[in-house]
């Protein structure tokens, strides 16, 4: 049966992905199974996905509910979950107004947009954006120009030219390509597909404050970091600084697809009426489920829980980064965003452990990356960190 499902797909869909040789059929909380009936401890949430864990209930019902009442009728008109995300999305973020789509690439192609209009409104026809080395921002035309990885822009050029990428972390570069035609600084808090680089102690600040000095936009993809993830419902709340504009996805709907804008005044009314669209753009089937994910983020005491279980699983790790000091150099990361740097190439050690039952993934060739569910156990991270050790033990001259 696998075989079948693994060569239909192999042939049928175009091959753009390197896929790992397992079927998945079912999933529960931090369980995935294999059409064989093997079980998994997953360690990735679908990059970042499932923050809620898989078959959440609540999400489920919600799902199912709204499937059976109405699935869609387009933006000609008014829905009611649509009303409930926008209203939980506002209350517990800096930002004014919502616009819905569908993806993370979709939500930054929207903020780039915004941009735009921003440029030329205030700034006389200003329209250059800064983003970062390392960063990543999604596989359309624009958002692969904004990335800052040439193996994602291999192949498509020539690319839209208004981008200008300088090194995560270096305030005196981003001041240097600074002149009058930048509109905006669109930047992750946390570097993700980048390696799970956190930024030097201030960086962001000193972001905002180019940022305010010039008029123009900061723009957070928190598509990765957003969400819980970093043991904060927003990763920037870490640092104390506030964007203009933010990009969610990912986890907004906890695996049914999902992208916003989020704006604060006076970006967000630049988008009027006709200037920006979406046909699948919160759809109520979607919206039910991310009412549902915002709800439980946001009930007293699961932040401090995330803090709590990613504080632990770092303390894990960092006991393996000395206990291996010639293959670990060392961890990083925040809340449960973590990462792994190894002086080898992950890859064969995340085959070792997707062996062994446990989901996990590589970014940058040798950075482990963990995006568990963020309601992970201290006796899952247990499991992990067990078989965690016997991989690196098997290290040649670990
Ligand atoms: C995943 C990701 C994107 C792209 O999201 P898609 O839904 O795959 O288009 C953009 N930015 C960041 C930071 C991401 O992690």
């Amino acid at each position: 049966m696998s075989q079948n499902t693994q060569q239909k797909i192999d042939r049928l869909v175009m091959n753009t992905y390197a896929r790992n040789p397992v079927t998945f059929v079912e999933g529960q909380g931090c369980r995935l199974k294999d059409e064989t009936g093997k079980s998994y401890l997953d360690f990735l949430a679908g990059i970042a996905v499932c923050n809620l864990g898989h078959a959440h209930p609540g999400v489920a019902q919600a799902i199912c509910n709204q499937a059976l009442k109405l699935t869609h009728v387009s933006n000609l008109y008014y829905t009611e979950p649509q009303a409930r995300v926008a209203e939980l999305l506002v209350a517990n973020s800096f930002a004014d107004q919502v616009f819905f789509c569908n993806s993370g690439a979709e939500a930054n192609e929207g903020a780039l947009k915004l941009a735009r209009l921003w440029g030329k409104e205030k700034l006389g026809g200003a329209f250059t954006v800064i983003t970062m080395q390392g960063s990543f921002h999604g596989r359309t035309l624009a958002t692969l120009a904004a990335t800052g990885q040439v193996k994602i822009q291999k192949g498509y050029d020539p690319l839209l030219s208004e981008f200008r990428h300088v090194p995560f972390g270096d305030l005196a570069a981003l001041e240097k390509v600074w002149d009058e035609r930048v509109c905006a600084v669109l930047m992750e808090p946390v570097l993700g597909e980048g390696g799970v680089l956190t930024p030097p102690p201030d960086f962001l600040k000193g972001v905002r404050e180019l940022c305010d000095r010039r008029g123009a936009l900061l723009i957070f993809d928190e598509i990765q970091t957003g969400l819980g993830r970093t043991g904060r419902l927003f990763a920037h709340e870490h640092f104390g600084v506030v964007p203009d504009v933010m990009t969610l996805a990912k986890a907004l709907a906890n695996g049914l697809p999902a992208g916003a804008i989020l704006a604060s005044q006076p970006a967000a009314s630049l988008f009027g009426i006709g200037a920006h669209a979406s046909t699948f753009g919160a759809g109520p089937v979607v919206m039910a489920a991310a009412a549902v994910v915002l709800e439980t983020l946001t009930a007293p005491g699961f932040m401090g829980r995330v803090q709590e279980t990613g504080a632990y699983f770092r303390a894990k790790l960092g006991e393996l980064a000395e206990k291996y000091p010639q293959v670990v150099k060392g961890v990083r990361g925040l809340g449960l965003m973590l990462g792994l740097e190894l002086a080898l190439p992950g890859a064969p050690l995340v085959k070792q452990l997707l062996q062994m039952g446990f989901v996990v993934n590589c970014t940058q060739e040798t950075v482990l990356r963990f995006l568990p569910p963020l309601v992970v156990s201290q006796s899952e991270i247990d499991a992990l960190i067990g078989a965690l050790g016997q991989v690196l033990a098997q290290v040649p001259g670990a």
